[in-house]
């Protein structure tokens, strides 16, 4: 069922040393549209680098577990447990039954943006203070954090899953799996049982591709819609809504376990990712400008490589706070495959620990709110604003499908100096929880609001 390839991994390795001129092309694309500041052609080399180690890595993975599969005779482990009962896939079937398709994105009910090519959404401004009482503001990012951040995982690495409960634990943060569907279950090592405890825990946990685009069966459109649905089947309380996209949009797999599949129909295709999810993650690991992130292209630094190195300034973290800089207030993604060792585990916490320092500025959550906030907030608008002597009433309406956008957007209103320390926001009389904050001896509300669910009305 599964072609194989015999070649070993060193050899595989070596042809996608000499395969990395993709890599450089999209760099120069990247300079040519002016989305970042060129790289010199050392800090190319570096990026380079950390793509190819990531490839490895990746490929590392995919051909251990093949191996794994075939000395298991690709027989199901009798200790397999399976979460739900009633999915049952016996080894070599891959029958697929598509259920109802997606919504349509049409106006008014995107399912994700167009890419906005050169084209900012909006002015990429410093924190907003509205000037009157009544005022409001819509925040960039939730919490009115200057900038977002998202940590994602590759690649099914079960062995790892003990380390990133405890950083989670440790700072309260949660992160994103993105799993390879048909890897789960095949060995007692990897059950959907594991997956279900990280979803339980909190965690995102969205697709991969179905086969990591390595099974002459498969094509793209399988890979994207087939991944998404079986994950949902197979664990409770997930809505698969975002991609990562295996080998990055670039597709590239020559030199890989997967080298004889090279033909159009496995490779990644924007259009496709469009019609089943509202984000894509890229490997691409150059920070694009807030106001022009493409949410189904979205750069990644590969294991946060230059997160501390204010030499390496396409992905240096604390651009993200520099006015001057392009990377100014924007979403820095970052994607790991496994953590081998003390010496892999030492630099996450390194990493961690500096957001840890400035979260008060920062954003943390997974990947799939943060495309959610930020392609709302790109399309946000503030309408019919009824105002009293101490109410103010309004909607806030976005472009996005409404199913699939629920994420909060943070809106911000001055209230009066003699303000008398009570505030009621209410939206279709739910109440919504608010609280203040002053800058320049001013008092401003802070709340949260769903677009499109209805009037809301704040009273002070
Ligand atoms: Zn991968």
């Amino acid at each position: 069922m599964i072609n194989l390839k015999k070649s070993g991994l060193q050899v595989s390795l070596m042809a996608l040393a000499l395969s990395l001129s993709a890599c450089n092309d999209q760099t120069t694309q990247a300079t040519q549209t002016g989305q970042v500041k060129p790289l010199s052609q050392t800090l190319q080399e570096e990026d380079r680098q950390a793509a190819f180690y990531d490839q490895a890595d990746s490929l590392w993975y995919l051909e251990n577990e093949r191996a794994k599969r075939l000395a298991e005779g690709e027989k199901k482990p009798e200790s397999l447990i399976q979460t739900t009962p009633q999915f049952k896939r016996e080894p070599g079937d891959y029958s697929f039954t598509e259920p109802p398709i997606p919504p349509l994105s049409k106006a008014g009910q995107l399912l994700n943006l167009p890419d906005p090519g050169t084209t900012p959404r909006f002015t990429v401004n410093g924190l907003q203070w509205p000037a009157n009482v009544g005022d409001l503001s819509i925040s960039m990012w939730a919490k009115d954090k200057i900038a977002a951040f998202s940590l994602t995982i590759d690649d099914n690495h079960v062995q790892d899953h003990a380390f990133w409960y405890d950083m989670s634990a440790q700072y309260g943060w949660k992160w994103t799996w993105f799993l390879i569907a048909n890897q789960i279950g095949w060995s007692s090592a990897d059950h959907w049982g594991h997956w279900q405890k990280a979803v339980d825990k909190g965690h995102d946990v969205q697709s991969h591709g179905q086969t990591h685009l390595c099974d002459a069966l498969f094509n793209t459109f399988r890979e994207y819609r087939q991944s998404q649905v079986e994950i949902e089947r197979s664990l409770a309380n997930v809505k698969v809504r975002a991609l990562a996209y295996p080998f990055g949009i670039n597709t590239d797999k020559r030199g890989s376990p997967c080298e004889p599949l090279t033909s159009d129909r496995t490779k990644n295709s924007r259009a496709e990712a469009a019609k089943y999810f509202l984000a894509v993650r890229d490997v691409y690991g150059a920070l694009s400008n807030p106001a022009k992130i493409d949410y189904l292209k979205v750069p990644s630094v590969s294991s946060a490589r230059n997160f501390l190195n204010p030499q390496a300034p396409w992905a240096y973290f604390d651009s993200v706070f520099n006015p001057t800089s392009a990377n100014y207030r924007t979403w820095y993604v970052v994607h790991y495959h496994n953590i081998p060792n003390d010496t892999a585990k030492n630099e996450v916490r390194q990493v961690l620990a500096h957001l840890q320092e400035v979260e008060d500025k920062v954003w943390i959550a997974p990947f799939t709110q943060v495309a959610q906030y930020g392609q709302e907030y790109a399309t946000a608008q503030l309408t019919s604003v009824q105002r009293t002597a101490n109410s103010v009433s309004f909607q806030l309406k976005d472009q996005m499908n409404d199913t699939w956008f629920d994420q909060p957007l943070t809106l911000k209103m001055r209230l009066p100096d003699a303000w008398n320390g009570s505030l009621s926001v209410k939206q279709n009389s739910v109440s919504r929880a608010g609280r203040t904050v002053v800058n320049q001896g001013k008092t401003y509300a802070l709340f949260e609001v769903v677009p499109d669910r209805g009037l809301v009305t704040v009273t002070y």
